[in-house]
């Protein structure tokens, strides 16, 4: 039954409607067959009745002819005898199945023969003549006899009735030829003899009757007909001569009586013939009336069958495809209003009705859904707004806490006051962390937070995260390696700064949670043909671990994995959540593999799209010859790839400060392994560098820092990418500046600058930010002004009083900083002045508001609460403040 679902419904419809029509056809025709060869048996049995017939016939003119013959009469009809052979020919070949017509033809070949010596026979030999004739007549009714035919028992019945009257026919013939010859001849012994031998058979031919059970009327008939006076002569006649008794009439009469007995018997014979050939006709036309009714009963079944089934057919299939196109259409455009078609009263409009009401349900409960999804988006706004509120009301005096202990730390503070501040500096960051992870949580959560793909260099993004922690790595004496694959392409499409993010958060933990050890970070692509790459970053640490059992749960929120982890460690249980939704929104998966006790591997896996594969060659430093001074190979090697990948070469390298003095080779650039020499050698090496011109560059391990003051730059292992660029630049730059500040020659005139003031205007409401805000310009070395509000600030601008930047706050009584912004802007348009840098404070971190401060006209923004340095290198980074 599964087997035939596997076919469509049009294909069992089809299969339905049409075997029943193939086998209604092969049963009709089957019967049909046999009908048809029923009426063919039947006709042959005609056939052998008029050859019965004509076999008679000719049977009598032999015996007139012979007879004619025998009494030298003048006028012997040959042309009759001619005829009745040529109508047996013409007989023979329907009379006969196949499996005689060749004994038959035999058969006639002999009886033409014979007939043909006739005319040609003595009397003496006529005899003769007849016992041939008489065998050949024998052998074609015993042939007859043999073939039979496939037709009813009845018929069979009374065609054997036939053949036995022919049989009592050919005998009598027989027994008249023999009296009339006997009638002459008395005592001829062989004649008697034969006349003997007739008269028996013609007695056992009336037994055959009684056998065959003929009917009562054909019983009555034969009665009537042997008791018929001629029959009674001609046995006393026949029984006189058999017995050698004088005879009481005269040969003429006696042999009237004779013919008369033939006449009866051919009355009989041709009786029994018309009566068969009747039934025979009777039952041709009841079989040729069955072919016509099946014929007729199949076509109405055909027709019948063929209108109900394509009627069936054509319903089913059209509805099902009514309610396949309707439903799609349905599900695609949700279209309510669209039913399927109830017309008719057959199951499938029932079925159609109670699809409706479905339809019907199904479009009330998307109703349903649909004011329930806007009622919870609605709920989860006002919860996200409160969060943003929240928030933005706790930044706003942890701005004034934060910004006031950084200025207090450059006061003159005892070891105890550092000690508080430190506390109140770990406290708020802690606090502005917390707040930072539940805002983003909320906005995972509400689906307010979105993706936005840039082009980002990984290597850089996995190197500034490290820098951040390397402190702490330094603090704890972990060793720190970074393997990045050597086919990473250059740029790839990913939210940058949500990968910063979560690298930071895997990072941070990883320091965290290990006291001894390695941290270790490891990054593989994998291109596709399709310009992607599968991008895996592993976080490795030797820490603490997580047992098999919390390595799922530690993905929820709040969740950590156990009690003791809080006091020991601290933390919210937060960051994990996150950064598992957030590489999720990315189209990637995070894991974790961590043996107890062992150490942790975290994977970020996720698909990313190919922006450049190779670095830019860069000619900046085209042409710089750089040695090395370090007995590490592993580390030349490394650095060696590193300058190649900025485009020049490390020409020389030497195992220690003693092989370089020796030498004196000339070069640009020198980088010192602060771990293969002596602190006095390198300490005294840049000295005497300095004087040829040679830049120095120190390379240190985060755990064998030292302290090199004089050095040109640092480059921390393993952190290379940007850092090594830039280091070689700070290098060509320090340089520089010794050249300048080399004695000026005399005579030449030095180009003195007036110090020109800086001025920075605050706008802000709130008195403790106002105060942080101008302290810490103050601190920088700037001017600063103070407006409490947008539009203090905008009057303040419109006087024309000079002012070299803004820093503005978004939230104020009266004007917010945007509509102050926005009216500055116009303000300056209209006067054709430059625009003057505004930065924006604000203690929101929603997308929107960032994006606000952009539109109405604003140059950067820095989020409340910001530390000293941030705000400074705001400031510096704005060109006309840039000194
Ligand atoms: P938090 O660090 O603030 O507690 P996280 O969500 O970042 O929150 O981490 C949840 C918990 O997962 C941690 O409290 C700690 O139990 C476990 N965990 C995370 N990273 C590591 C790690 N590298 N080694 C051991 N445990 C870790």
């Amino acid at each position: 039954m599964n087997l035939l679902n596997y076919f469509s419904i049009k294909t069992r419809m089809l299969a339905l409607v049409l075997l029943p029509l193939i086998f209604a056809s092969v049963l009709s025709g089957l019967e049909i067959n046999t009908q048809h060869n029923h009426v063919q048996a039947l006709n042959m049995v005609n056939h052998k009745i008029d050859f019965l017939q004509s076999l008679s016939k000719l049977n009598s003119s032999i015996n007139n002819v012979r007879e004619d013959l025998f009494n030298q009469s003048t006028n012997v009809d040959f042309a009759q005898l001619n005829s009745d052979i040529q109508q047996i020919e013409q007989q023979l070949p329907s009379s006969f199945s196949a499996q005689y017509t060749t004994e038959m033809q035999a058969w006639y070949e002999s009886i033409s023969e014979a007939n043909k010596e006739l005319p040609e026979i003595a009397v003496d030999g006529l005899n003769d003549w007849s016992t041939w004739i008489n065998e050949l007549q024998v052998q074609a009714l015993n042939t007859l006899e043999k073939d039979r035919t496939n037709v009813s028992e009845e018929i069979n019945r009374e065609l054997a009735i036939l053949y036995q009257l022919q049989w009592l026919s050919l005998w009598s013939i027989d027994e008249k030829w023999l009296i009339s010859q006997l009638l002459l001849n008395r005592n001829n012994n062989e004649l008697l003899n034969q006349l003997n031998t007739i008269t028996e058979r013609q007695q056992l031919l009336v037994e055959r009757f009684i056998d065959i059970s003929a009917k009562p009327e054909q019983v009555a008939l034969l009665l009537d007909t042997f008791s018929d006076k001629a029959f009674e002569q001609s046995y006393q006649l026949r029984s006189h001569i058999l017995k050698g008794e004088a005879l009481a009439e005269s040969t003429q009469q006696s042999l009237a009586a004779f013919s008369q007995r033939l006449n009866s018997i051919q009355y009989v014979v041709s009786t029994f013939s018309e009566q068969l050939t009747d039934n025979i006709h009777g039952e041709i036309q009841h079989s040729k009336n069955l072919i016509l009714l099946f014929c007729i009963a199949l076509l109405a079944s055909l027709l019948c069958i063929g209108l109900i089934g394509a009627n069936l057919y054509g319903r089913i299939i059209n509805y099902l495809r009514h309610v396949i196109k309707t439903m799609s259409q349905i599900e695609e455009t949700h279209d309510y209003s669209q039913k399927i078609n109830e017309a008719g009263h057959d199951e499938l409009s029932v079925f159609s009705s109670k699809l409706n009401n479905l339809i019907n349900e199904r479009h009330q409960n998307d109703k349903k859904i649909l004011r329930a999804k806007s009622e919870a988006e609605k709920a989860n706004q006002a919860k996200s707004s409160f969060l943003a509120n929240m928030s933005h009301e706790i930044r706003t005096p942890l701005n004034g806490i934060i910004g006031m202990s950084d200025i207090m730390s450059s006061t003159k503070l005892t070891t105890t006051q550092k000690e508080y501040l430190q506390t109140i500096e770990t406290s708020s960051q802690a606090l502005l962390l917390l707040i930072n992870d539940i805002l983003d949580l909320s906005k995972i959560e509400s689906g307010n937070l979105s993706i936005t793909n840039t082009d980002a260099n990984i290597s850089e993004v996995i190197y500034d995260t490290l820098t951040i922690v390397l402190a702490k790595v330094v603090e704890k004496n972990l060793d720190l390696e970074v393997e990045i694959d050597a086919d990473m392409p250059h740029l790839i499409s990913l939210d940058e700064h949500r990968m910063r993010q979560v690298l930071m958060n895997l990072l941070s933990n990883a320091v965290k949670f290990t006291n001894k050890g390695s941290i270790k970070v490891v990054a593989n692509a994998s291109k596709d043909s399709a310009g992607y790459i599968d991008l895996t970053i592993h976080i490795i640490d030797s820490g603490i671990g997580i047992a098999k059992d919390k390595q799922q749960q530690i993905f929820s929120p709040f969740t950590q994995e156990d009690d003791t982890i809080t006091r020991q460690f601290g933390g919210t249980g937060l960051g994990l959540a996150i950064c598992k939704q957030l590489v999720e929104l990315m189209g990637g998966t995070i894991s974790i593999e961590s043996v107890k006790g062992e150490g942790c591997c975290f994977t970020i896996a996720l698909k990313s799209q190919i922006v450049t594969l190779d670095q830019p060659k860069d000619s900046q430093f085209n042409g710089l010859t750089a040695a090395l001074i370090s007995n590490n190979s592993e580390l030349t090697e490394q650095l060696n790839k590193e300058c190649q990948q900025q485009g020049f070469t490390l020409n020389y390298h030497y195992q220690s400060c003693f092989d370089l003095l020796q030498d004196k080779q000339a070069f640009d650039l020198l980088f010192i392994d602060s771990t293969c020499s002596t602190r006095d050698a390198i300490e005294t090496l840049p000295e005497l560098l300095q004087q040829k011109n040679i830049f120095t560059i120190a390379v240190n391990t985060p755990k064998e820092k030292r302290t090199l003051d004089n050095m040109d730059a640092t480059i921390t292992l393993p952190l290379l990418g940007n850092r090594f660029r830039n280091a070689i630049h700070n290098g060509i730059e320090n340089r520089q500046l010794r050249q300048k500040q080399q004695p000026v020659p005399h005579g030449t005139d030095v180009e003195t600058t007036e110090p020109v003031n800086i001025v920075v205007l605050i706008v802000e409401d709130n008195l403790v930010n106002q105060k942080v805000a101008s302290l810490l310009i103050k601190q920088a070395g700037f001017d600063f002004i103070i407006a409490n509000n947008g539009q203090e600030a905008f009057e303040f601008i419109s006087t024309g009083e000079s002012i070299h930047a803004i820093l503005m706050d978004c939230m104020m009584p009266v004007m917010d900083g945007f509509t102050a912004t926005e009216k500055i802007r116009a303000w300056e348009n209209d006067n054709s002045l430059q625009r003057l840098p505004i930065i924006a404070l604000t203690a929101s971190v929603l997308d929107q508001d960032i994006q606000k401060c952009y539109q109405s006209g604003m140059d950067d923004y820095l989020a409340k609460p910001f530390k000293k340095e941030a705000l400074l290198h705001k400031l510096k980074s704005l060109p006309k403040l840039a000194s």
